[in-house]
């Protein structure tokens, strides 16, 4: 049975990379129909962040990668305890200084075969150092801790940053000490920034939860972050998360660093906004924009934003004028009088409220006054969005209703 487990330390709200790792581990889950669990390594008390524990639930809730089981290291101290207690009855330990040590042997190698790139990866222990293992304060060490819980927890792969490859031969040492059996390991490549410099901050590597408040939809970012280092043969890149499962094998892990590239993920998340249906799309601008706007206007206006979003935050700048009046104009309108007040004549008897009828209309009245098309159309857009780029006019008008319409295009028309 494969039980694979994320077990971040919450020193501090997870980013982008990090949540990659989860989003492996569940795919790998899932494919082979096995466990994902949770374990959160909380054994570092001074290092905890406040909210962090919270925020690494939300964003495994936001993504819909649901758990199996969640355990909390503090909340299990007597098991840590019990087995550094194993290893000093056996010598493998000892007591100093207030802390018990790990005893690190001579002219040993502790290897392994590592599923990413299928290598061998070995390290002599004479290299290596006695470490401690249970700390003064009756707390465990990460070592301890991490590799009692994958034993117990019936941990089958360990998926997780090649950051803790050094860590690997403590662990295997913990292992062969008690006499368990190894699990299979899977370090993942880091992740770099497109200056191949190590991910951080200023290429983006934000949390999921902000990426979330800028706009972008879990069902892109989570295809963006699958595609960090993981490709199926196929060669495929929009994927959604089912596919991704029956497709996922950790020998299509790439073993070189994947680069991290913000274009790509802008691009993915419009190519989603595109592919969602309307009814979901809008209520997914509804929610983002606070359920402060009518969600049946909402839905009027998708047809016409959706080419033209790449982010949800896209869509206010775009379509704020259908719901508020314009409190100032692109371009200045105080010359265009005469022509704003033969829009309105000719559109206050019109009873056929319609994009197109209302196009033909404007068209035909732009060259009876012989204005230029291209002219005429930027001083109305102006004058009702308050804007040089709109979705496309006549569909706006269409959906402002004639009353507002006539309304704005008055108030637009300098005294
Ligand atoms: N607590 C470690 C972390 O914060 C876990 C590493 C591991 O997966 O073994 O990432």
């Amino acid at each position: 049975m494969v039980r694979v487990r994320i077990a971040p330390s919450p020193t501090g709200i997870p980013h982008i990379g990090n949540t990659r790792t989860a989003l492996f581990n569940f795919l790998f889950a899932k494919h082979n129909k096995g466990k994902f669990v949770l374990r959160i390594e909380d054994t570092d008390q001074k290092r905890i962040v406040k909210g962090a524990k919270e925020a690494i639930v939300e964003i495994l809730e936001w993504l819909g990668m649901d758990v199996d089981e969640m355990h909390i290291q503090s909340e299990r101290l007597d098991e840590y305890k019990k087995y550094a207690k194993v290893l000093v009855e056996s010598d493998l330990a000892f007591e100093e200084e207030g802390a018990i040590w790990m005893k690190m042997p001579k002219g040993k190698i502790f290897s392994w075969q590592d599923k990413i790139g299928n290598k061998k990866i070995s390290f002599k222990s004479d290299v290596l150092e006695d470490f401690v293992i249970l700390k003064s304060d009756g707390f465990p060490t990460y070592h301890l801790a991490n590799v009692v819980d994958d034993h117990l927890m019936n941990i089958s792969h360990i998926i997780r940053g090649d950051e803790w490859i050094s860590s690997t031969p403590k662990h295997i040492l913990l292992y062969e000490s008690f006499g368990w059996k190894l699990p299979l390991f899977a370090h993942l490549p880091v992740i770099l920034g497109p200056d191949k410099t190590k991910l951080s901050k200023r290429h983006g590597a934000k949390s999921v939860l902000d990426y979330r408040s800028e706009g972008y939809l879990k069902e892109a970012l989570i295809n963006f972050m699958a595609l960090l280092g993981w490709g199926p043969s196929a060669n495929k890149e929009l994927m959604d998360i089912s596919e991704m499962i029956s497709l996922f094998d950790l020998s299509d892990v790439n073993s070189a660093s994947p680069i991290f590239d913000i274009k790509k993920l802008d691009w993915m998340n419009g190519e989603y906004i595109r592919r969602t249906q309307n009814s979901k799309l809008k209520t997914q601008i509804w929610e983002y924009l606070g359920k402060k706007y009518p969600i049946q206007i909402i839905e009027k206006t998708i047809p016409l934003a959706r080419d033209r979003i790449k982010k949800l935050s896209d869509y206010l700048p775009l379509c704020e004028f259908f719901f508020k009046e314009p409190n100032k104009y692109e371009i200045d309108l105080s010359q265009k009088k005469d022509m704003l007040r033969h829009v309105l004549n000719t559109l206050k008897g019109l009873r056929n409220w319609k994009g197109v009828v209302l196009g033909e209309k404007m068209q035909k009245l732009a060259s009876s006054l012989k204005i230029r098309n291209s002219e005429f159309f930027m001083m109305l857009r102006v004058a009702i969005t308050g804007k040089k780029i709109s979705p496309p006019l006549n569909e706006s008008m269409e959906i402002l209703g004639k009353e507002k319409v006539l309304e704005r295009i008055k108030n637009a028309m300098p005294l």
